[in-house]
């Protein structure tokens, strides 16, 4: 798997600094965590990480891709459609297409990122939503599903198109406790089999059981860091 390394990542709204020269990493097959206030920058830094925003300042490196936007400037084109492809995304709302069946939501990212042929997308998204247990949801519409399945088929999605590095933003928060649970088993699931995570979250017994790092972020920077024992343990 592939490691995540920030250096002095800064994201500058209108002159106020959201990210305020944040350097972090997490190596390959770990996972991160980022806790802290509304507001402290959390969701912005995690959006550096893809180029969702694109930093005002500071180095992003993904595995061996180093792409510094104080030197170069942000990526575009076809490397930042590379990037995308490496660096899966799993937000707040799922974003699933209404119109289109659990099965074919999974799969037609695959399509029309990784240009697979239908019945090869089709297979592969039916063996995910196996995986994230829903075999027995692959025809049926969004609006079907409970917010917690449909937040483990974006899971599934994302998963689809083998990225190497898998971003979390607060994916529990719009769910009660019960299928946010569902999700979370879910997402532990990916942990264990040593995928690379990023995740925000507010779950703090959740990033106490699965991360290998925690960073603290208040006002744009991270205050304190470490394994969860030292971070979320301390007197
Ligand atoms: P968190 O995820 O920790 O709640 P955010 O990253 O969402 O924090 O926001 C950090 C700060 O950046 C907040 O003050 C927020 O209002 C501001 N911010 C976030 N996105 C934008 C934007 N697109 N334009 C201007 N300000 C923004
Ligand atoms: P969260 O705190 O969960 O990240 P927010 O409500 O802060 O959610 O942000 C939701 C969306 O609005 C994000 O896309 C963020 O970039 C944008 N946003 C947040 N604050 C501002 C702001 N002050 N001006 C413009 N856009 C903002």
């Amino acid at each position: 798997s592939t490691s995540v390394h920030l250096e002095s990542v800064t994201k500058e709204f209108k002159g106020h600094e959201a990210v305020s020269g944040v350097t972090l990493s997490a190596s390959a097959g770990e996972v991160l965590a980022i806790i802290g206030p509304s507001g402290a920058g959390k969701s912005t830094l995690l959006r550096c990480i893809n180029f969702l925003e694109i930093p005002t300042s500071g180095r992003i490196v993904i595995g061996d891709q180093s792409y510094d936007v104080t030197l170069n400037g942000p990526p575009r084109g076809n490397e930042l459609v590379n990037l995308r492809r490496r660096v899966g995304m799993v937000f707040q709302s799922f974003n699933l297409f209404p119109h289109m069946t659990m099965l074919r939501n999974v799969a037609l990212p695959q399509e029309r990122v990784l240009k697979r042929k239908r019945a090869d997308a089709e297979e592969r998204s039916r063996d995910l939503l196996e995986l994230m247990g829903l075999g027995d949801k692959s025809d049926q519409y969004p609006n079907r599903c409970s917010g917690g399945q449909q937040q483990r088929a974006a899971i599934a999605r994302a998963l689809a198109l083998d990225p190497e590095v898998m971003l979390f933003d607060e994916p529990t928060s719009a769910l009660d406790p019960e299928l946010g649970a569902e999700v979370l088993t879910a997402m532990k699931r990916l942990a264990d089999e040593g995928r690379t995570m990023v995740m925000v979250t507010h779950e703090l017994h959740f990033a106490d059981d699965i991360a290998d790092f925690v960073a603290v972020m208040v006002s744009g920077r991270v205050v304190e860091s470490g394994p969860p024992h030292d971070v979320l343990h301390s007197p």
